[in-house]
């Protein structure tokens, strides 16, 4: 047994195929955890603190990390985006945790390719100025493992090599590490992301991904996945997302020799029954990541699939799609996966299976559409053909539920490193494009997607700001929902639809009690005006429903979004 106790510093990740920003608690985490554990440190000598945490609280965590043995800090955007209530580490803070810690320090996750503060600039490695850090070139969990081996008495350690981690061993580490859950500040609220493979299935590689440096897919067996599903569950986890594999389709897909493998129906039947059985009152069951080439080259496997997701996940589930450019020069110059008829037939496919509405309030799965510019071949047209593409998919009535736009970031060993000058030359261009996006295409999406009225359910509130709740619901991708008032904060609540932003929407909570009632809620309320919730807000309190029918006009219309208490 070790001695002392071991810190994990989660400053989050955030990679295509992988995401750990609150509520999210990526593998890292757990699978850290688990080889800790594997290496003789007892559950309760190791600690874990968001960047979040330690912010609240630098005292405690300086007093934590001051008698650490060992501060393992994970952290790596490679696709960073805007979050709600969490900021990843910065390397200020990187420098401010390892001068505080004691013991071995060591610094890894998708940070090792790279560091950049957002989309469009090219990721550098990061400059560490304290040499006692040590960087996990490869898999940080066995850099751990590996490095607890031969050091237990942890001073002055022998640095093992760098390498990946195993199938075997994610599996050990992964059950052993599911208790670090109840240690996440959003306990029990937390979303486990889920890992089946990593490694692209394709032959050539689209110029700017970093999924290739993993080599070849290294599939998970369906049991190991679902062991460690069911430990998390013992834990008290209820929200789940298979999001952590370039394309959910390939899961176990068989290499027959084209540039896609060919999909395994029965794999995904097994996961998705499976995860089900081993956690039967689970609250989420999301996936990410569908490659829309897959799609296209096996339909009847994908469409099988896609049914048996929709019949064991939970609905709101989104199919992001990385289509990347709608210009078959961008597609050509950069390798990428599919041309834009394949993508759309691709998001027609998705809409066929799974475009019913479900029981949380949105359609059961729909497709995302990701799109990357600064790309090689990048011209004004380019973001003609984009624009053109995506208004056809509106104006085709089909249903998209989001559409992700970013400029390239350039990590070094991609083929885009160091051909990245588009980005710049076109940044105007591409902010008024987007621009173009977000009013005339995403808008009038949302509407189609949520439309007025819609119940949301379960929308946990997360940040009041300036007299706006904002909330989202555990999943995928989730929509921001605006509330127009202070909510208390995590609680879940209903939520009727009222409005529409360019991506989120606005909503005053269901059923709403008219009595009690403040009047921007019913102001709110789909067909109200400010001067018909002044009237009704005046008539106030309704004894019952019928009262309210006798007293207000077009009330059938609103009985429904109401609960009338005497
Ligand atoms: S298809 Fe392209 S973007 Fe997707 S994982 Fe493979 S290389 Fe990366």
């Amino acid at each position: 047994m070790m001695n002392g106790h071991a810190i994990i510093v989660d400053g989050y990740v955030d990679e295509p195929a992988c995401f750990g920003v609150p509520p999210y608690i990526s593998p890292y985490i757990r699978y850290i955890a688990g080889a800790l554990r594997e290496r003789g440190f007892p559950e309760e000598t190791i600690h874990y603190l968001t960047i979040d945490s330690v912010r609240v609280s630098p005292t405690n965590a300086a007093e934590l990390l001051k008698r650490a043995k060992i501060t393992v800090l994970v952290s790596g955007m490679t696709v960073p985006g805007k979050y709600l209530r969490s900021t990843p580490i910065n390397p200020a803070e990187i420098e401010s945790v390892f001068n505080a810690s004691n013991g071995i320090r060591v610094l890894g996750g998708p940070i090792r390719l790279g560091f950049s503060k957002e989309g469009g600039r090219s990721a550098s490695f990061l400059d560490v100025r304290n040499e006692n850090v040590l960087i996990s070139q490869l898999d940080i969990e066995a850099f751990v493992y590996d490095i607890l081996e031969k050091n237990e008495s942890l001073a002055d350690p022998d640095i093992p090599e760098h390498r990946y981690r195993s199938v075997n061993e994610i599996a050990c580490w992964g059950k052993k590490g599911a208790f670090i859950i109840r240690k996440h500040p959003d306990y029990p609220r937390v979303m486990c992301e889920i890992e089946t493979y990593r490694g692209c299935g394709r032959r050539k590689h689209c110029s700017f991904c970093t999924e290739p440096f993993y080599g070849h897919s290294d599939h998970r067996p369906v049991k190991n996945v679902i062991s460690e599903v069911s430990a998390l569950y013992e834990n008290g986890a209820r929200y789940f997302r298979i999001g952590r594999q370039p394309d959910i389709l390939g899961y176990h897909a068989k290499d027959i020799g084209g540039d896609i493998p060919q999909p395994e129906p029965d794999a995904l039947l097994a996961l998705y029954k499976g995860i089900r059985q081993a956690a039967p009152k689970l609250k989420v069951l999301h996936m990410d990541n569908a490659n829309p080439a897959t799609i296209v080259a096996y339909p009847d496997e994908c469409r099988e699939i896609l049914r048996t997701i929709v019949k064991y996940h939970t609905s709101g589930d989104v199919a992001a799609m990385g289509m990347e450019s709608a210009d078959p020069d961008v597609i050509r110059a950069n390798d990428l996966k599919a041309m834009p008829d394949e993508v759309f037939r691709a998001i027609g496919i998705i809409n066929e299976v799974g475009r019913t509405r479900g029981a949380s309030g949105l359609p059961e799965l729909l497709p995302g559409i990701n799109l990357v510019h600064g790309l090689r071949g990048e011209t004004k047209r380019t973001f003609e053909l984009n624009y053109d593409f995506l208004k056809n998919v509106l104006d085709s009535d089909l249903l998209v539920r989001r559409i992700n736009i970013r400029q390239v970031m350039a990590f070094p060993g991609t083929k885009m490193y160091g051909h990245d000058e588009l980005v710049s030359r076109n940044k105007k261009l591409f902010l008024k494009y987007k621009e173009m996006v977000r009013k005339n295409i995403d808008q009038p999406m949302l509407r189609k997607v949520v439309p007025p009225g819609t119940r949301l359910k379960d929308v946990l509130c997360e940040v009041n700001e300036a007299n706006i709740c904002f909330g989202r619901q555990m999943g995928s991708y989730p929509l921001l929902v605006g509330i127009p008032a202070n909510m208390p904060l995590g609680e879940f609540t209903d939520i009727t639809v009222t409005g529409h932003g360019q991506r989120s929407v606005t909503g005053v909570p269901f059923p709403l009690d008219i009595n009690q009632a403040p009047l921007r809620f019913i102001q709110e309320l789909p067909g109200i005006g400010k001067k018909q919730a002044v009237t009704i807000r005046s008539k106030t309190p309704f004894s019952d429903r019928e009262d309210f029918l006798k007293r207000v006009e077009s009330a059938d219309q609103l009985l429904k979004y109401l609960r009338i208490n005497s």
